[in-house]
């Protein structure tokens, strides 16, 4: 199969959709490929890494729209892009149709194979292509509230770790799934004092078994949740309702109970925040104050690191894409009902049932 990899033009985004790792592997299944000149450079790839791998460069995403069979992405085609797809190509990216409905029409109007990274599953009931880039915000939360804390960036001047005689910094982090245990796992790691709240006992239970001599957890009442946010040097919201906007955890009444200077990340802003006052915010200008608290709410914190990013991303679609390129779509969407998951348009059809729904198109 021609595997085709262009470069990304959505602004501000610097991962790309293979690494040299991956297209070499793909290579040596047998397949080609292609990646559009400076495509890896924003992840830290050159061309010459990708010409090491048996890549062969492009100078254009026409050409590479024209000639591959299956189109490998990070995010969402742009309309320029989506004119390029045409019948036939399979394009493996994230697409969150739900909320787009122009982006939609278009895949539906190109006859195009469309398989959106977040909702291909895993037999835990995971979305495997949508934890690399909680794992990675998650780890990244306590990196810049730490920043965040620190006095020259409006923060209460106190130091994660304390140092002997002084106390460490505590820390919030509201939702104990992948964003929070990753949070929590690297706050603590920087010696914080960290409490993790969640409303599903089962989560709980595992973080009390695997973390129970690392950080602490509490059962996220309205009243526990209060009572830890009012001491806190910091607070991560790391929640998530399935399909829902995140609830709104701390009102802007609240803010007024915390510490002045206190930091909050809200993880979670790229869902609408779970704090009231949260709104998004960018990496150029990722910092805003209320009410004396400091927030971080930026909506694409992976592209922070994007080195890492395309790494971790890059190692989770791997064998999707392998599976893609050895079999093709049908017979590995056949063979592998969790990638079937991931199918959301086909030939002039929309095949994902809640895309449908939010949009009011027939599936
Ligand atoms: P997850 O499903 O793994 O975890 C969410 C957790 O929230 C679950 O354990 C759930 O029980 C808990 N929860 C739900 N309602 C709660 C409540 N009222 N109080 C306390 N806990 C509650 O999800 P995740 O992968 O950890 O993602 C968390 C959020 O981070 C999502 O909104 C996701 O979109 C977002 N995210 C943002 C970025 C970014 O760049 N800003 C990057 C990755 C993920």
């Amino acid at each position: 199969m021609l595997i085709g990899c262009p470069k990304e033009i959505k602004p501000q985004e610097f991962r790309v959709g293979i690494t040299p790792n991956a297209a070499r592997e793909a290579i040596q299944h047998g397949h080609r490929v292609l990646v559009e000149t400076d495509a890896g450079i924003g992840s830290g790839f050159t061309d010459t890494d990708y010409v090491d791998a048996g890549v062969e460069i492009k100078d254009t995403a026409a050409e590479i729209f024209a000639l591959a069979d299956m189109i490998v992405k990070v995010k969402e085609p742009q309309s320029v892009e989506r004119k390029m797809l045409r019948e036939g190509q399979v394009l493996f990216t994230y697409l969150h149709l739900a909320p787009d409905p122009e982006q939609t029409r278009d895949l539906l109007a190109s006859g195009c194979t469309a398989i959106a990274y977040e909702t291909v599953t895993d037999a835990a009931g995971g979305l495997p292509l949508l934890a690399p880039m909680s794992e990675v915000a998650g780890r990244l939360a306590p990196q810049v509230g730490a920043w965040t804390l620190q006095k020259a960036n409006g923060g209460r001047g106190v130091l994660m770790g304390g140092v002997p005689g002084v106390s460490p910094a505590r820390v919030v982090v509201i939702g104990g799934g992948v964003v929070g245990t990753h949070a929590a796992r690297i706050a603590a790691g920087m010696g914080a004092d960290v409490t993790v709240l969640d409303r599903s006992l089962p989560r709980l239970r595992y973080l009390d078994d695997v973390f129970g001599g690392t950080f602490k957890n509490a059962y996220a009442t309205a009243g526990n949740t209060a009572d830890l946010v009012t001491h806190a040097d910091m607070v991560i919201g790391a929640v998530l309702v399935p399909g829902a906007a995140a609830p709104k955890l701390i009102s802007r009444a609240q803010l007024s109970t915390m510490k002045p200077g206190a930091a909050i990340v809200d993880v979670a802003i790229d869902q609408g925040g779970c704090f009231e006052t949260s709104h998004a915010t960018t990496h150029q200008d990722p910092i805003y104050e209320v009410d004396g608290i400091m927030h971080y709410c930026v909506a694409n914190m992976p592209g922070a690191v994007a080195r890492t990013s395309t790494i971790a991303l890059g190692n989770a679609t791997l064998p999707f894409l392998l599976a893609l390129a050895d079999k093709g779509w049908k017979q590995a969407c056949t063979d592998d009902p969790h990638l079937l998951n991931g199918l959301n348009v086909h030939a002039g059809q929309l095949t994902y049932y809640a895309v449908g729904k939010a949009l009011g198109i027939d599936v």
